[in-house]
């Protein structure tokens, strides 16, 4: 049985998926879920699946969704897997794909295994890691569970029940260029940036609150006084309100600091998720816990400051929380997951299918 999840990984593995390209790996999904299971099967217009299992030995039991992106980050073409003292990683050029390959071929084994099941279905979204887009397109029309996990975690004892609002903050500083000989014609967006940047807090702000400036962009040339300068920075807080106002302190920051050298600062804040949060007493998250307890592990809830499927899942009315995969060193070249780690996960899955399938 180990063999079969392994192998079931690193098949999934070995089938390039970066985002935008994950076409062929959803394809070949379906036609595995089809044989496999006997899954009915769609593709929205988005492209993410949505396979549906029939029920098996279980009278009522609502439907659950189970749900892993197809994506992975670079580099992630032409992936090797290899298994080695008990862990599989990649021979070392690529990223392994376990976020989310092994998320999903744990739900499958699960799905396989389940010696009874309520009517299951297993979504596969596209475009996670490049802005949660899959998630947001998602035909939820094709969906008849009204609760179900993301398989995306870590831990393997940790349901994640939610996440932060998180704004990104686009940033256009337009100076005046002029010859670096004749300062005095010129403003420099450069300064501008770095005068704004001291102006707000950076870094870890409290204990759900974080703000970034990820990129900066501008000048031309050595002896000219820079007229443009572009940024990308972020926030995030577990606190709706707290994000918002980072936001626009960041803003009013770079407004006032161009405007303090005669200059112009076009900020624009765009929020791209909300905070969310699935009650503790809420039948997926006290599903989850009870799977994780008869797999022999102490459950814990958490609420973490990435952004996952499930909080655009979670703001779209379903509800959801987030199960580990056990892997680590995701969006790297060490990126691994250990075979008992991969096959713990599945058992989680395992009794969180039986024990909905009690009712
Ligand atoms: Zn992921």
């Amino acid at each position: 049985m180990s063999n079969r999840l392994v192998e079931r990984f690193c098949a999934m593995v070995r089938i390039d998926s970066e985002s935008g390209n994950e076409a062929r790996f959803i394809e070949s999904t379906k036609g595995q879920l089809e044989t496999e299971l006997g899954a009915t099967c769609a593709i929205d217009a988005h492209g993410n699946l949505i396979a549906k299992v029939p029920a098996k030995n279980a009278e009522g039991g609502e439907p659950i969704f189970f749900a892993a992106h197809g994506d992975t980050v670079k580099p992630g073409v032409g992936i090797e897997p290899i298994v080695e003292d008990g862990v599989i990683r990649s021979k070392g050029e690529t990223i392994l794909g376990a976020d989310d390959k092994a998320g999903l071929a744990a739900i499958v084994e699960a799905v396989v295994t389940a010696e009874r099941r309520p009517a299951v279905e297993i979504v596969v979204t596209r475009g996670e890691e490049i802005g949660l887009v899959g998630a947001r397109n998602l035909d939820l029309s094709l969906l008849d569970a009204k609760r179900g996990v993301i398989v995306d975690g870590e831990a393997l004892n940790e349901v994640i029940i939610g996440g932060p609002t998180h704004a990104s903050v686009d940033v256009e500083i337009l100076g005046r260029a002029a010859h670096a000989a004749e300062p005095e014609e010129g403003i420099s967006a450069i300064r501008i940036a770095a005068e704004a940047i001291t102006r707000f807090k950076e870094g870890k702000l409290d204990a759900e609150t974080v703000a970034n400036v990820g990129t900066i962009q501008g000048g031309m040339i050595r002896n000219g006084i820079p007229a443009r300068v572009t940024i990308e920075a972020e926030c995030r807080s577990l606190d709706h309100e707290k994000c918002l106002r980072q936001a626009e302190a960041m803003k009013t920051a770079f407004e006032e600091a161009a405007a303090a050298m005669g200059a112009k600062a076009n900020v624009r804040i765009r929020i791209e998720y909300e905070a969310s949060r699935t009650p503790e007493d809420s039948a997926i998250v006290q599903l989850a816990c009870r799977a994780i307890e008869a797999a022999g592990l102490e459950p814990e809830t958490q609420v973490i400051l990435g952004g996952t499927d499930s909080l655009i899942l979670s703001g779209r009315g379903l509800e959801t929380a987030v199960l580990g995969t056990g892997g680590q060193g995701a969006h790297s070249v060490d990126e691994r997951v250990s075979v008992a780690d991969l096959e713990k996960v599945s058992e989680i899955l395992r009794h969180l299918i039986e024990i909905t399938a009690a009712g």
